[in-house]
């Protein structure tokens, strides 16, 4: 089921300028006139899209230093030569406006109100396309939107994925019941405007919940999944499974974990958190035997078909809680050379740590998006045995408050 996603969360802005924040109606007029982004205030999704890039870098790297200084150096931090649009997965909530007309884009902080986006600076441009034209044509096909309040109506969201080296697109229609009247003339429509829509799938989700996606899934035009490359490997992305959500920052990304990895050919490494298994394919060529593990179900057998693709036979995946996992392998003393970890939002758990404390790996790389679970859990470490060797930034989320981090460990 799709959960919160790494990276995108609203947060309000940290960076407010201290007399605006006096007088909030004058702030809010002041934004309306002279933000980037028309909607920004109503979303909350990009919180600096008016501070300039380069010193939203400078305010993340101030963070890391802020959060993790005092285990070590921090490295400059990785930033991106255009940082509009690179998010290539996009979602966006259906409902109407005050007039009985389709709008499209996110709830209002605090409300079921939702904002019409028309334009976003951090989504893929083609896939804004998309859900514009999807709203275009619910009138004609008499698709009513739902209605969060009663109940009532059809379409509750829609997602779109992109593969930005195959160029592989998939639109996910969210319903509240199993049935799109004209299914088959829907798309047609559909693709007459964007006939490089690769797949379409109808999911259900008939509960009341945050959550974006339900169980239940149909295919009904094309494979049902996208494929997109990374670092040379080919991956295979269902609607359900985690794939990072900037294309170009992820290949910076993993290249750094494994430079920090610094891997021979002989190790045995832990990919743990491993989603549809990038990561670790990845590693593969640099290792002896890479064993993956993760949580959910569709990212597991993902995972299992990207090893496949790419030719990669010295890894396997378990479909497991990582920390219950980690404490069966330090039960049955694994040999665990190096542990590649990336954890979600809520970083790891004391059953994962302590199991990797037991196990004593050489070296652990942590990928996090969340450097005040890192720091936690970096302190649990370095009071365990292990020492911080580097600590590099990477900015996956330009224009949000959100940052990616990398850090090499080594065993004192
Ligand atoms: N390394 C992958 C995925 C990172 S996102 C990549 O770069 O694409 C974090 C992943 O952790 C998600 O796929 C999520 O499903 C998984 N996850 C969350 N909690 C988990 C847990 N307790 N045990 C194992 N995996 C978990």
């Amino acid at each position: 089921m799709e959960t919160r996603e790494k990276g995108k969360e609203r947060k309000k802005s940290t960076y407010n300028n201290k007399q605006d924040s006096q007088n909030p109606k004058k702030k809010e007029e002041k934004q309306k006139k002279s933000s980037r982004c028309p909607y920004s205030r109503k979303c909350g999704g990009c919180q600096l899209i008016d501070v300039p890039y380069e010193k939203q870098l400078k305010e993340k790297e101030k963070t890391l230093k802020k959060l993790l200084g005092e285990f070590g150096k921090i490295e400059p931090i990785m930033g991106m030569e255009n940082p509009d649009h690179y998010r290539n997965k996009v979602h966006a909530v259906f409902g109407i406006d005050g007039r009985k007309r389709p709008v499209a884009g996110v709830y209002e902080a605090k409300s079921h109100r939702v904002v019409d986006v028309e334009h976003c600076f951090l989504e893929n441009e083609k896939a804004t396309e998309i859900i514009r034209t999807i709203k275009s044509l619910l009138r004609s096909f008499k698709i009513k939107t739902y209605d969060e309040d009663s109940g009532y109506g059809l379409l509750r969201h829609v997602l779109i994925r992109t593969g930005k080296e195959t160029g592989q697109i998939m639109v996910v229609l969210v319903l509240a019941s199993p049935i799109l009247p004209s299914k088959n003339n829907f798309v047609k429509a559909l693709r007459k405007e964007h006939p490089e829509i690769t797949t379409v799938v109808l999911n259900v989700n008939d509960r009341a919940t945050s959550m974006v996606l339900g169980e239940k899934e149909q295919v009904i035009y094309g494979k049902g999944y996208i494929e997109d490359i990374l670092c040379g490997k080919r991956f295979k992305i269902s609607p359900k499974s985690f794939y990072q959500v900037n294309p170009i920052q992820t290949e910076k990304l993993y290249g750094t974990a494994l430079e920090f990895a610094d891997l021979t050919g002989k190790e045995t490494v832990l990919d743990a958190y491993c989603g549809t298994g990038t990561i670790g394919i990845i590693a593969a060529d640099n290792a002896k035997r890479v064993i993956g593990v993760e949580l959910n179900k569709d990212a597991v057998k993902d995972a299992v078909t990207n090893a496949k693709i790419n030719g990669v036979k010295n890894i396997e995946f378990y479909h497991k809680d990582a920390g219950q996992f980690m404490i069966q392998l330090a039960e049955q003393q694994e040999n665990i050379d190096v542990v590649l970890m990336d954890p979600p939002r809520a970083g790891s758990d004391e059953a994962f740590l302590n199991s990797v404390v037991r196990l004593r790996p050489n070296k652990v790389v942590y990928v996090s998006c969340n450097p005040e679970t890192l720091a936690r859990d970096l302190k649990y470490l370095t009071k365990n045995g292990y020492q911080v060797k580097r600590m590099r930034g990477c900015d996956m989320f330009c224009h949000t408050e959100h940052c990616e981090c990398i850090v090499a460990l080594e065993r004192k």
